[in-house]
């Protein structure tokens, strides 16, 4: 068996399934439409300040995940920022973006680089971009959210087994808006830098400054519940910002100097029972994975990531 793998999407399922193959010899390239590798895993900058937007933090339970994030945290790569319910949350030095380019940094990652569709092709994948360039390889992992994986499938679904592609089509996603905030001075928000508003429009509202992303003057990150990004996915922003400025109001502490609204279309994986690690298709070698397999959060991400990897590995030595 070939073994060269094209991994699309450069998030924490598509590094650690590259992780895990490289280390059992394969050739591994990743694609990612992003302008860096990270998806969800993200941190932007808005003037001098900078916003975890997408994660906020991640929980460890698995021994593997655990194992990893004493690697990173060895590197000071992460570090604890506070405990919950027994748990530690840990956060990404300098964002949560900078894990994924730490991790990111050992592979063939091609950014901007926005997959159309796959076709299978001999034994193995031919993978086509939007910009006309074919990629070839024995196998090809998937990591993009399901709906989007799905797409990419069209093409090729007569050759695809009906459980895969059933399973993979019942899969949704919760959709959240992100409103990223400056303020003229600090913050409201409660020491360690997050708060959980127990009614309202707004889930959740993190002071970077206090997290140590930003410098200066308070940036917050305002998560919308699910509903209410539901509601206002599509409307003028405008609308949303006001009424989640208004919800934050208590929180805010200052006079606001800029805000910008991020909408997170495929925010997390809506759960629906037990669900594999990741989805499987032997010929040619296919593996989807992502956090709707492994848990709606960075950790099944992750685990996932590895259980894609291990079937593909495991294939290719079969032979
Ligand atoms: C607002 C928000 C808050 C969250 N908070 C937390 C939290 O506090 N703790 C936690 O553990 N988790 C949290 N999560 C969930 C966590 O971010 C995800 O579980 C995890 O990042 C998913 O990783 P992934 O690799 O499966 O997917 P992604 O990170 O989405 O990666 C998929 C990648 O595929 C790429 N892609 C898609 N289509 C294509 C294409 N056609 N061609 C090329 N590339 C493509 C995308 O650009 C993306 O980079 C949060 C998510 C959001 C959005």
């Amino acid at each position: 068996m070939d073994p060269s793998c094209v991994i699309v999407g450069a998030g924490m399922s598509g590094l650690t399934a590259a992780g895990e193959l490289r280390e059992r010899g394969w050739n591994v390239t990743l694609l990612d439409k992003g302008r860096g590798a990270g998806g969800r895993m993200a941190t932007r900058r808005m003037g001098e300040s900078r916003f975890d937007h997408g994660a906020q933090f991640f929980t460890v339970r698995d021994p593997r995940f655990r194992e990893a994030t004493n690697r990173w945290q060895q590197a000071n790569w992460v570090v604890p920022w506070f405990d919950e319910g027994g748990h530690v949350r840990y956060r990404a030095a300098g964002g949560m973006n900078a894990l994924a380019k730490h991790l990111s940094m050992q592979f063939d990652v091609r950014t901007e680089t926005k997959v159309a569709r796959v076709e299978p092709a001999d034994e193995g994948w031919r993978v086509i971009t939007e910009s006309g360039l074919t990629l070839r390889a024995g196998a090809l992992v998937l990591t993009a959210p399901a709906p989007q994986a799905l797409a990419l499938l069209a093409a090729c679904s007569d050759r695809l087994p009906s459980q895969l592609l059933s399973t993979l089509a019942a899969i949704s996603f919760d959709p959240c808006l992100a409103l990223l905030v400056t303020i003229d001075g600090p913050s409201r928000v409660p020491p360690p830098g997050y708060i959980r508003p127990e009614q309202g429009p707004v889930e959740w509202i993190a002071d970077n400054t206090q997290k140590g992303v930003s410098n200066g003057a308070a940036a917050l990150t305002v998560h919308a519940r699910a509903d209410f990004s539901r509601d206002y996915l599509e409307a003028p922003q405008e609308d949303a910002a006001r009424l989640l400025l208004e919800a934050a109001g208590p929180w805010l502490g200052g006079e606001i100097t800029a805000w910008q609204l991020h909408r997170w279309r495929y925010s997390r994986p809506v759960e629906a029972g037990q669900r594999p690690a990741c989805l499987f298709s032997r010929q040619p070698p296919l593996a989807i994975a992502g956090d709707a397999f492994g848990g709606s959060r960075l950790e099944g991400a992750f685990l996932s990531g590895l259980a894609a990897a291990e079937m593909i590995a495991e294939l290719g030595s079969s032979d």
